[in-house]
């Protein structure tokens, strides 16, 4: 299938920018903020600038900045997380580059946290044999971040920020170079004319019945990219963070008990009180996700009980409302306290180290067509990510996408809207088909998957997919169940094809 619209949606070509931005989280308006202030710039967002994953970062950036700290040990932790299949040249280029990103985002006023003496306050996370994580508002990294570039994105006369305006698919001229965005606000279809389109939609938490990721995380640039031919890879590898906040609920956005959490001493025990992390790996609490996952998923099976518990009660009532004040506040909501109740957690989706492939600087095999952050593969992740780096991945890859740009110079070649053909009317109740793909990913493509699952569910996505490439609606629902689909199905596949465990992915025989 080429687009997701049919022939029956009125496409007006109405604007033409030298550079469309799809989404507003770190990677897009770090992106936006480097591209040269000559080019007029657009910045789409699905919804509002505050649904992304970068608003909801807690833990922070990792860096090598602190003092004893090298770009070289941080290289060695981010391989080892990434079992071996990390591109070297890419984890290089982050750890290397990252510190001057963040000195940048310093110089831009970024309320990073500081220590007694007034210096940067650098913690510790999973999987980190330094500190090396920066923080901000405590744990509310992401949003103070977020807040501080929109502000300075709102200043800048050649950038413009179109929330609640969905993108659908880009067009290609003769020479299958990118000359265009077809994008759509309330029902109204528009052809936005550029030579560069710049991916930033972020994750593929929707896939899956529980996750971390907000209700935008539906892997639209993902699934675009694949729509017009760009390579995507690394699909299998989809990191269950061990800690989602748990609740009776099962479906939506699930509250992430941070890792910092556990780097500030939080224990993970089982009902009974006792630590099962012990005996499941060297660094215990602060394994590396994957492996701290499994461990309890493979605790809850044993206990049948629905959750695990951290407990970091061990630390004052003052230090903990000061270091964790958002997750403080949001347990609080569930009458727990922190400081004296432990926090009951399991496994939810939480990240994608899969994505479209890129290249250093940021582009697809398309030309025109670059992909940062985390609907990117750039390498620098492999089979699983290194807490807090993919927050520098969206500032280094980011950049390194505008520099591109800018050195570019591409204008897009003015072409008439495609013509397409009619397809049938989508009479299917779309949330209800969204809901099944769920399902069937939370049940085989989650954090133990077994070959006979994967073929099972293969197939039944497969059906799913058919079904609506041969259908449209003009709904949001409807792109949303369809690049769904799109994505399980290639996760499906790249975990078929990985037939022995790694990284993220695990696969019991
Ligand atoms: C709860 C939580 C905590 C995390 N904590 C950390 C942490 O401490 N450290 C760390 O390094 N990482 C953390 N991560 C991961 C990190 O936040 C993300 O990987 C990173 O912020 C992704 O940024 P991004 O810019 O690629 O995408 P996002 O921030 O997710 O932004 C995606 C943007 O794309 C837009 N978009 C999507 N589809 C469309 C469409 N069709 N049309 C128009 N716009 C669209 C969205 O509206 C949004 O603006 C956390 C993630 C979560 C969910």
């Amino acid at each position: 299938m080429r687009y997701a619209i049919d022939g029956s949606v009125n496409l007006k070509i109405r604007e033409r920018f030298d550079v469309v931005i799809i989404g507003s989280g770190l990677a897009g308006l770090y992106c936006a903020l480097n591209v040269d202030p000559t080019l007029r710039v657009c910045i789409l967002a699905k919804e509002e600038i505050e649904t992304s994953n970068s608003y909801l970062a807690q833990g922070g950036i990792a860096a090598a900045v602190a003092e004893g700290d090298t770009p070289l040990f941080h290289v060695e932790d981010t391989l080892v997380a990434g079992s071996g299949l990390c591109d070297r040249r890419a984890v290089e280029v982050l750890c290397d580059e990252g510190p001057r990103d963040i000195a940048k985002l310093v110089s831009m006023h970024v309320p990073f946290d500081l220590d007694e003496d007034g210096e940067l306050s650098i913690t510790l996370e999973g999987g980190h044999h330094r500190n090396r994580i920066l923080h901000a508002g405590g744990d509310a990294t992401g949003r103070e971040t977020v807040k501080t570039l929109a502000h300075i994105v709102s200043e800048r006369a050649n950038i413009t920020l179109r929330e609640h305006t969905c993108f659908y698919d880009v067009t290609l001229d003769g020479s299958g170079a990118v000359n265009g965005a077809i994008v759509a606000k309330r029902g109204e279809f528009e052809l936005i004319e550029t030579a560069n389109v710049v991916v930033a939609t972020g994750g593929i938490g929707q896939v899956y019945r529980s996750s971390t990721n907000p209700s935008v995380a539906t892997g639209d640039g993902i699934a675009a990219a694949i729509r017009a031919g760009a390579v995507v890879e690394n699909m299998e590898f989809v990191q269950f963070h061990p800690t989602g906040l748990w609740t009776e609920e099962t479906v939506g956005r699930n509250f992430l008990i941070s890792e910092a959490v556990r780097g500030e001493g939080g224990l993970l025990k089982n009902k009974a009180g006792e630590r099962f992390m012990l005996n499941a790996h060297e660094l215990s609490e602060l394994a590396p996700r994957d492996i701290v996952a499994r461990a309890i998923f493979r605790e809850l099976e044993r206990s049948g009980e629905p959750c695990a518990f951290i407990d970091i009660t061990a630390k004052p009532a003052e230090f903990l409302a000061h270091r964790f004040p958002t997750i403080s506040a949001e347990c609080a909501k569930r009458g727990i306290d922190i400081s004296r109740d432990p926090i009951p957690v399991r496994p939810v989706q939480h990240y994608f180290m899969g994505g479209i492939k890129t290249d250093l600087d940021a582009k697809t095999n398309v030309a025109g067509l670059y992909a940062c952050g985390e609907a990117a593969s750039s390498g620098v992740h492999g089979a699983n990510r290194l807490a807090s780096n993919s927050m520098l991945e969206c500032l280094v890859f980011g950049r390194r996408a505008a520099e591109d740009i800018n050195a570019r110079r591409a204008s897009a070649v003015s072409e008439t809207a495609p013509e397409l053909p009619l397809r049938g009317n989508a009479s299917e109740d779309l949330a209800a088909v969204r809901l099944n793909v769920q399902n069937i990913m939370s049940e085989y493509g989650y954090v133990i998957r077994r070959a006979d699952g994967l073929r099972y569910a293969l197939g039944e996505i497969q059906r799913i997919r058919a079904e609506l490439e041969g259908v449209f609606s003009p709904s949001q629902g409807y792109l949303e169940a369809l690049n769904v689909a799109t994505i399980a199905e290639e996760i499906l596949r790249g975990a078929i094809a990985r037939t022995a465990s790694v990284g993220a992915h695990y696969i019991e025989v």
